[in-house]
């Protein structure tokens, strides 16, 4: 795949000497750099696509507020498995047509990476290390890839040690790129999951712009199993299109010929979901997506999915897949309802504290609770 380099960049002033500030611009000697004050930022109003212009500058800032957040599945209705997520960057330098930040970071579109790390690692010891007797799942890849900056950034030499140093917290890195070098060095010590989202390869070609291909990404995820790393594989956003079973089918047939299930912490499942102002966005940014055209409803949360029977049907498909091509790894399922949950696997956990229980131990979603579709 073809690696990210901004256009230009800009730092806030008092960040110049922050290590990552440093990095960067030893990587990129000849880019056109900028000292900006404190809140001030460069007006991508009046551009045809401010969203698409914001991900070439890269923006150097601290993060004054709190990095520890919950996942926005935390929403009343849907079945949370209490996964938290801290994010050093904002923005992303792929352009998947479903991405929710497209609507998320609409009016805060610069590619923004925060300098102070070690205020996120402090943050990080003071709430795993006071809790030992608590399992943590943390992951980065909410307002990012997390690692499609790796190779400039260097992020993942700062936070895998600092995971493998603790038997209570495990690290999730979630990507879409071969960008693993970073990794391959580091001993994380089984307490660094790297994740892919999957899709099959025609989707990934149609809709997940500048990212790795399927095989890029099988590729990459061999070298990090090699290192010692665990993997994660998250089939979310589902697609339904004609020939799904088909294309889903191939996928998990070429993943697991190629990745030894042994090495996998967890599988996931979720549905395209589309705020209503991320449908307008996606019509014009990406007028030819086939995205828009399945059966989709709008639900209680406002977003809309595919319509209830047919993504069931393709939950019910995908796990029974799964779990005869990884019969001990847990699969669950990302932003549903108790009620689909039941559907699917026979029975919804009770709290969320069952679900993350159940990620780590996966009797819930054995396969004898799961009907054939
Ligand atoms: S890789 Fe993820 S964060 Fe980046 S554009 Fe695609 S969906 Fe958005």
């Amino acid at each position: 795949m073809h690696h990210y380099q901004p256009q230009d960049i800009l730092i806030e002033r008092g960040e110049e000497n922050a290590p990552v500030v440093r990095r960067v611009l030893q990587r990129l000697p000849q880019l056109p750099v900028r000292l900006v004050d404190r809140g001030s930022r460069p007006s991508t109003e009046s551009l045809v696509d401010p969203f698409g212009a914001g991900k070439k500058t890269l923006l150097f800032t601290r993060n004054r507020s709190r990095f520890l957040e919950h996942c926005p599945a935390g929403t009343p209705g849907l079945v949370c498995c209490n996964y938290l997520v801290v994010s050093l960057i904002s923005n992303c330098p792929m352009d998947c047509s479903y991405c929710f930040l497209q609507d998320y970071l609409a009016n805060n579109p610069l590619l923004t990476v925060y300098t102070n790390v070690d205020d996120l690692l402090g943050e990080l010891a003071a709430v795993v290390d006071r809790q030992p007797w608590k399992q943590f799942r943390i992951g980065t890849g909410e307002l990012s890839d997390s690692l499609a900056l790796d190779p400039l950034l260097g992020f993942s030499a700062e936070l895998v040690p600092f995971f493998a140093q603790r038997d209570n917290v495990l690290l999730e890195l979630k990507t879409k790129t071969d960008c693993v070098e970073g990794l391959l060095e580091l001993d994380p010590q089984g307490r660094t999951v790297v994740s892919w989202t999957i899709t099959p390869a025609e989707i990934t070609e149609a809709e997940e712009h500048g990212t790795a291909s399927f095989a890029e990404r099988l590729d990459a995820a061999r070298q990090v199993e090699r290192a010692g790393y665990r993997l994660g594989f998250h089939f979310d956003p589902l697609i339904e299109y004609p020939d799904w079973q088909a294309g889903y089918g191939r996928t998990i047939e070429r993943l697991f010929s190629a990745i030894d299930p042994r090495h996998v912490a967890w599988l996931s499942l979720g549905s395209l979901r589309l705020t209503p102002a991320l449908r307008a966005t996606m019509r014009r940014r990406f007028p030819h997506t086939r995205l828009l055209s399945g059966e989709q409803v709008r639900c209680a949360d406002g977003k809309w999915r595919t319509f209830q029977p047919r993504r069931v049907k393709m939950y019910r498909t995908l796990s029974r897949w799964l779990r005869r091509a990884a019969p001990s790894v847990p699969v669950y399922m990302c932003m549903e309802t108790a009620p689909v949950w039941e559907k699917v696997f026979g029975q919804a956990p009770g709290c969320d504290k069952d679900l993350a229980h159940t990620i780590l131990s996966p009797s819930l979603t054995d396969p004898a609770t799961i009907d054939a579709p």
